[in-house]
């Protein structure tokens, strides 16, 4: 196994056939990854269209292996749902986040008062999440308004008791959003009908494969979807300047993307994003 440069990143030797040996050892690493430190979070900016702010994060999860390097999560997330450790990294981002909120709170002006945080179909599904996420908050002394929980239509539609968990997670203060919106294979109506505050529309849609012509409309008529259901429209993967305008034009106030800012450690966020105005 080795890393390769630029983008491109190869865990696996091309033409092994004990794939199976090296997704194991992967999985292996990773069940000690947290202990070892080798995990980390980046924060990246969600903006105010009209007033170029930024009023939230969403926290991203890296991780650093030691012979491979930085190890993308689309390729170590799926690892981690599959074999249970997601649940302890999980608990790991979520409890950065609060120590970051409640200091970020404790220096107000300094920084965006939300942190987003991605949450798996394997959490969703753990009897135990939200009592976990209410001992974080009580330990931390993180404002649960200040934290807002992402979670993906796939997640929430092929999990049994999501809504309830959802709902109990709303009923504890935090927001609840719906990420990469429009990837699934679900009906509009029945999304809308989910306890959802915040819907991230997909970044296929705003810089992606279908960016130019089906995008273009999809982005366009969701906007009116979520002002009539009352729920609050972040437009992700906005990459040009053209792209932010005609969000803007079309209704949208909030926007994530490169344009704004890529993930960062959180003291650069600070250092970029010094005296931000909350959402
Ligand atoms: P996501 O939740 O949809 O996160 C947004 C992803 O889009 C991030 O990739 C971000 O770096 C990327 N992105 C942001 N702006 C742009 C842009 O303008 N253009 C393009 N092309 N991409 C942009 P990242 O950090 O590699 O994360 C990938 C996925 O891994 C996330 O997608 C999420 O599903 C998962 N993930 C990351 N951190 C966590 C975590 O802490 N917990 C869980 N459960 N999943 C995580
Ligand atoms: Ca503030
Ligand atoms: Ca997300
Ligand atoms: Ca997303």
């Amino acid at each position: 196994a080795k890393a390769v440069g630029g983008n491109q990143w190869h865990w696996f030797d091309p033409g092994m056939d004990r794939a199976a040996d090296e997704a194991a050892r992967m999985a292996a690493d990773l069940r000690l990854a947290l202990a070892r430190d080798e995990i980390f979070a980046l924060y990246q900016p969600i903006v105010d269209l009209n007033t170029g702010t930024a009023v939230g994060a969403e926290v991203l999860m890296r991780w650093r292996h030691p012979e491979h390097g930085l190890i993308p999560p689309d390729i170590f997330i799926p690892v981690a749902e599959r074999t249970g450790t997601i649940i302890e990294l999980g608990r790991w981002v979520f409890e950065q986040a609060c120590r970051q909120s409640a200091d970020w709170a404790r220096r107000s002006g300094a920084a965006p008062e939300k942190i987003s945080v991605n949450v798996s179909a394997r959490q969703l599904a753990d009897p135990a999440f939200v009592g976990t996420v209410r001992d974080i908050l009580d330990r931390t002394g993180a404002d649960p308004a200040h934290l807002m929980i992402e979670v993906t239509e796939t997640a929430v539609l092929n999990t049994g008791d999501a809504v309830t968990q959802l709902e109990h997670l709303r009923a504890l203060g935090l927001r609840v959003a719906l990420d990469d919106f429009g990837t699934g294979h679900s009906s509009l109506s029945l999304l809308l009908d989910l306890p959802v505050d915040v819907l991230k529309v997909d970044k296929s849609f705003v810089s992606g494969e279908y960016a130019d012509h089906a995008g273009a409309i999809v982005v366009r008529n969701l906007i009116g979807f979520t002002d009539d259901f009352g729920i609050d429209a972040v437009a992700e993967g906005v990459e040009t300047v053209e792209q932010a305008a005609r969000l803007r034009a079309a209704g949208y106030r909030l926007a994530q993307g490169y344009l704004f800012g890529r993930p960062m450690p959180a003291a650069d966020f600070e250092d970029t994003f010094s005296s931000m105005e909350s959402l």
